[in-house]
């Protein structure tokens, strides 16, 4: 007998029909003897629709109702899956993130788990209940109800899983796994069955929304097993998300290639060459609660230097005024800013062990005249900024280059 978590996203859980199906799969494995804990998404397009109505009520939504207002999703998921469990004849319970008692900061829109009450959990599992749980939500100190960011579902079922010791946690969604990019670009793009797991990191930060980042961190932090599978599917095995480099055969210089399209950049030019300028720039930034991801100082001519960073697309308005009021003290003769960027990231252990990675993926952007912005690596990732509307055509063009297709 195994204690499994499974965790299914919107579209698993986008209908009626969807969610029975669901229901029939968990008493599948209730029948071969295990005990599972289902965490739910809310139905695809539902907390779209839900953010939609708190703009339509107020330009810029107060956090924390934002929260009571996103977390309501999850709860009509987990009632309904509840009652489809119920009616093929199995005990289950659904339970919401405070009812758990999932307890977070008060981090409103971008909660941080810190603490799973389990016992009680454990107690319905001994007796044989299927314990279904609202994803992407918890509570504060104070009773707040939180959320956990977008696609925070997934970081739900993964914390459970570390907190409840669980043999596996598994991921279900619309693709059969992790695939070498979104096979949404490219049809081309091909199943991994196996991921380490620094490169999922790198994926999922870098823009693979196949998994919430969070999740994996989790996963990392606490050796959960952890597998992407279709809920679409009856068969598969999926990706599984390995802590060790094995020796696998399959095993490939690059893993695989993401993308994101959330960032905007802003460029401060004609600054001071000097000590402390970089401080005076982004000092504010980061004082304003502004995430900055990448950043380029040029080589100062005359004394002067341009300045160039990152920050995501939400920010860019504020970022940028920001920025231009500050534009007298900081001496720069002007402040310019484009959100139509994209940015594409190849990763892969293998570029530990390998050199010419970089060249080959310039070559390759330059063989179809598109122009780098912005570059930044790691040990084992290069991102490049792009102009947004070349990012399909670089994924594409990238993935072949580093022979990611399926074998014909
Ligand atoms: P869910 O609602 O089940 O959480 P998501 O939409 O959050 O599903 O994540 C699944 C989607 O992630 C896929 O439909 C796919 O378009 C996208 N995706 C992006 N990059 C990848 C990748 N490397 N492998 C698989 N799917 C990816
Ligand atoms: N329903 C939430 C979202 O759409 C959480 C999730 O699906 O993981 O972001
Ligand atoms: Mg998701």
């Amino acid at each position: 007998m195994a204690l499994i978590v499974q965790k299914y996203g919107g579209t698993s859980v986008g209908s009626v029909e969807r969610i029975k199906h669901v229901a029939e799969r968990v008493a599948k494995f209730k029948m071969l003897g295990h005990q599972v804990v289902v965490v739910l998404s809310a139905m695809s397009g539902e907390t779209n629709r839900l953010i939609k109505l708190a703009h339509d009520v107020q330009s810029n939504p107060d956090s924390r109702e934002l929260d009571v207002l996103i977390s309501t999703g999850e709860q009509v998921t987990i009632a309904l899956l509840a009652m489809a469990l119920k009616d093929l004849g199995l005990k289950a319970k659904s339970y919401t993130g405070s009812q758990v008692r999932i307890l977070t900061d008060n981090a409103f829109n971008k909660a941080r788990i810190l603490n799973i009450d389990e016992q009680h959990l454990r107690a319905d599992l001994d007796s044989g209940h299927v314990i279904v749980v609202a994803g992407f939500q918890g509570v504060d100190e104070h009773g707040n109800i939180t959320t956990l960011g977008r696609g925070g579902s997934d970081t739900t079922g993964v914390a459970l899983a570390a907190a409840l010791k669980a043999d596996e946690c598994q991921i279900y969604t619309d693709v059969d796994g992790v695939y070498t990019t979104d096979p949404r670009i490219v049809p081309e793009a091909r199943r991994l069955k196996t991921i380490t797991f620094e490169e999922m990191l790198e994926m999922a930060s870098l823009g693979s929304k196949v998994l919430q980042i969070r999740s994996v961190e989790f996963a990392g932090k606490y050796k959960v097993k952890l597998r992407v599978l279709s809920s679409f599917q009856d068969e598969g095995e999926g990706t599984l998300i390995t802590f060790e480099e094995d020796d696998n055969m399959e095993q490939a210089i690059i893993s695989g290639i993401a993308f994101n399209r959330d960032e905007a950049k802003i460029t401060v030019l004609g600054v001071p060459d000097t000590p402390g300028i970089a401080y005076q720039i982004l000092g504010p930034v980061a004082d304003s609660n502004i995430d900055v991801d990448m950043i380029i100082q040029n080589v100062g001519a005359n004394n002067t230097t341009d300045f160039t960073f990152t920050v995501h697309r939400n920010d860019y308005a504020r970022t940028l005024q920001m920025l231009r009021e500050m534009q007298p003290k900081i001496g720069a003769r002007e402040v310019t800013g484009d959100d139509k960027i994209a940015k594409v990231s190849i990763v892969g252990v293998g570029m530990r062990s390998h050199v010419g990675i970089a060249s080959n993926m310039f070559k390759t952007l330059a063989d179809d005249s598109i122009n780098i912005q912005m570059i930044s690596t790691s040990e084992i990732k290069i991102s490049v900024v792009i102009d947004e509307k070349y990012l399909e055509l670089a994924v594409r063009v990238l993935h072949k280059a580093f022979n990611l297709e399926k074998a014909a």
